[in-house]
């Protein structure tokens, strides 16, 4: 068969071969890997009934249903897997080396869910002072994301690990990375209170992840406490009450008064110990999963991790997501300093050179130079494909001005804390000023506004935010060199008053009609190489050469998007005439003028915003 032709430019055809493309790639991605023009892959989708831009990232549907027309058969690769090749290429794998025989026990690792206001703070708060081991004189405990406490079963002391990061969205987010960090999870849910719609959201995410549950029927201090109401609600959802024939573990506590708070960690450990196996090898190079990341005055960027396998050490070589460096320190939740992290361990990580993302893995290699290696491996694919997504350029001018159609505001948030910038980001997304402006974050992150966040910046409609943090030197100077706006912000309410008048002042320009004159056909005149000329006489106003008109017969509108092309008064061309002349008014090649008509003249003017 023949190669498609569309619109001229043909398609080479595939013969079922076989192409990869990261997901998210453009047709112009997928036109350097086939050898085609972008825009006949477009124009070939286009007629498929999709209209799409050469550069904009295309679904994985739209990809396949290209590829069956074109007979290429497509291969989209999910970032995972990316990543994993990208590894692989180091000789490298993120997972379990090793013989699970001679791996050794781990703690568990808990999140703490529930509904708000049920108690997840106040708990975890009060599970952090239960440790039975007497803290080395540290500084004061701090926040870092999770801490590990050591309790006694039957004799034995126990670690067991808390991840300290509030909300569900932290579970979520490291598990739609591909994340897997909690063992087991902690259902709060307030004696006084019940099952809420949280406590349900919760509990379908354990369920997904196929997670234990152990329930913690908080409050139990409070009047009007019914714990055994609880228990009953929650078989409704399949947790149903060892004590009712069921197997999952509930524990009555108080986080006020501190009842039950050793009966809720025994419970832990006895569901690890039955339902689950957790060992590491301790042995291997040492990985795991950020849990927190932030940019401390003092010391740069500073990231919370969980070993997950392997044993951390100082001087490790570490790449985390798209950061790298070597660990400068280890330090626990007490700021005391650790030689060393074993699996199931929090530790904060002193070293890196810029600050990774809540659930990007981290890999400890043999060279410093291979961990920069992968990492800038990563921050090329972040930006190309941020880079994809962005670039407006079209080929198809009508495709141009579609796109034109929607404007929108496109930004990069820095902050100094993933909180804040998430926080920012949700508050600026619900600003709405018109269905035909939209406002996208192209980019976020922790750490200082830097020469790449500027580059990347460089196009149309881009602003830079800094919360709390400011451009770095070489960033600064390409930003005033090339005119990016770049702000600074410490209060987010001002962030959001500020955004939300510049996408006020990308708003189009509304127009109004103002009527000019009107003009009542007296005589048609014929014109030869003219075409039909009305003889009229202004009936009010002004009729004005090359002001917009329509005409109007009958009271009805037979003509409208007219143009008083020539106007004369006797032989002499005019440019205007005034109520109650005569005059001569050329339509340009409209011809269907009659006696009678009314020939109405106006012109749009802007309308000022309120
Ligand atoms: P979260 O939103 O789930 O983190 O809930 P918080 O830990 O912030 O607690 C919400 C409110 O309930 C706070 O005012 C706590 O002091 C209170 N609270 C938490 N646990 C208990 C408890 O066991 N007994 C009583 N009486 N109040 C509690």
């Amino acid at each position: 068969m023949a190669a498609p032709s569309m619109g001229g430019v043909s398609l080479p055809r595939g013969n079922g071969q076989t192409v990869r493309l990261p997901r998210g790639a453009s047709l112009t991605d997928l036109a350097e890997k086939i050898g085609a023009q972008p825009a006949a892959l477009v124009t070939a989708l286009f007629h498929l009934g999709e209209m799409v831009t050469a550069t904009q990232s295309v679904n994985d549907e739209t990809l396949q249903l290209l590829g069956a027309e074109i007979d290429w058969d497509i291969q989209v690769v999910s970032p995972e897997d990316e990543d994993r090749e990208l590894l692989e290429t180091f000789d490298l794998t993120f997972g379990d080396e090793g013989d699970e025989e001679d791996w050794e026990a781990r703690p568990p690792v808990v999140t703490v869910m529930g509904h708000v206001d049920h108690g997840k703070t106040k708990l975890l708060d009060a599970l952090r002072h239960t440790n039975v081991v007497s803290r080395e004189a540290g500084g004061i405990t701090q926040h870092i994301g999770a801490y590990q406490i050591v309790t006694e079963l039957e004799h034995n002391e126990r670690p067991i690990t808390f991840i300290d990061t509030p909300g569900h969205e932290s579970f979520t987010a490291m598990r739609a990375r591909g994340a897997k960090v909690t063992d087991i999870v902690v259902l709060v849910v307030a004696a006084d209170d019940g099952v809420m719609p949280q406590t349900v959201e919760a509990l379908n995410h354990a369920q997904a992840a196929d997670v234990p549950i152990v329930v913690a029927v908080n409050k139990i201090d409070k009047e009007g406490a019914n714990p055994a109401k609880i228990r009953q609600q929650l078989t409704e959802y399949g947790l149903v009450a060892e004590e009712y024939g069921g197997d999952t573990m509930f524990v009555d506590v108080s986080a006020t008064t501190r009842q039950g708070l050793d009966e809720l960690l025994t419970a832990i450990l006895l569901t690890a110990d039955a339902s689950l196996d957790l060992r590491a090898n301790t042995e291997q190079d040492p990985q795991g999963v950020v849990i927190e990341g932030k940019l401390d005055k003092g010391r740069g960027p500073v990231a919370t991790v969980l070993v997950q396998r392997g044993t951390l050490r100082q001087g490790d070589s570490i790449v985390a997501g798209d950061a790298y460096g070597r660990v400068r320190s280890l330090l626990d939740e007490h700021g005391n300093k650790l030689k060393e992290a074993l699996p199931a361990r929090p530790v904060q990580v002193v070293g890196l050179t810029s600050v990774p993302r809540a659930g990007d893995t981290f890999l400890v290699v043999e060279e410093d130079r291979v961990a920069r290696q992968i990492a800038d491996r990563r921050q090329a694919r972040i930006r190309n494909a941020q880079n994809a997504s962005m670039r407006k350029r079209i080929s198809l001018e009508d495709l141009d001005a579609a796109l034109k159609e929607n404007r929108q505001l496109n930004l990069i948030i820095k902050g100094d804390n993933s909180g804040t910038v998430e926080a920012l980001e949700e508050a600026l997304m619900k600003i709405e000023v018109s269905d035909d402006i939209s406002l996208r974050v192209i980019h976020r992150g922790v750490g200082g506004i830097t020469k790449s966040d500027i580059d990347l910046a460089l196009a149309d409609d881009v602003i830079v935010l800094g919360f709390n943090v400011r451009a770095e030197g070489q960033a600064t100077e390409l930003a005033n060199r090339e005119g990016v706006d770049v702000r600074y912000y410490s209060v987010i309410y001002q962030a959001i008053e500020e955004i939300e008048a510049a996408l006020k002042g990308m708003l189009k320009p509304e127009y109004e009609e103002v009527a000019l004159g009107s003009a009542e056909v007296r005589e048609v005149f014929r014109v030869p190489r003219i075409g039909n000329v009305a003889g009229s006489i202004v009936r009010s106003g002004t009729i004005t050469r090359n002001s917009k008109a329509r005409l109007v017969r009958d009271g009805v509108v037979v003509a409208d998007n007219l143009t008083v092309e020539s106007l004369r008064r006797f032989k002499d061309d005019v440019t205007e005439v005034r109520e109650g002349y005569e005059c001569g008014i050329g339509l340009g090649s409209f011809n269907d003028i009659k006696v009678e008509d009314v020939i109405e003249t106006f012109e749009m003017r802007e309308k000022p915003r309120a």
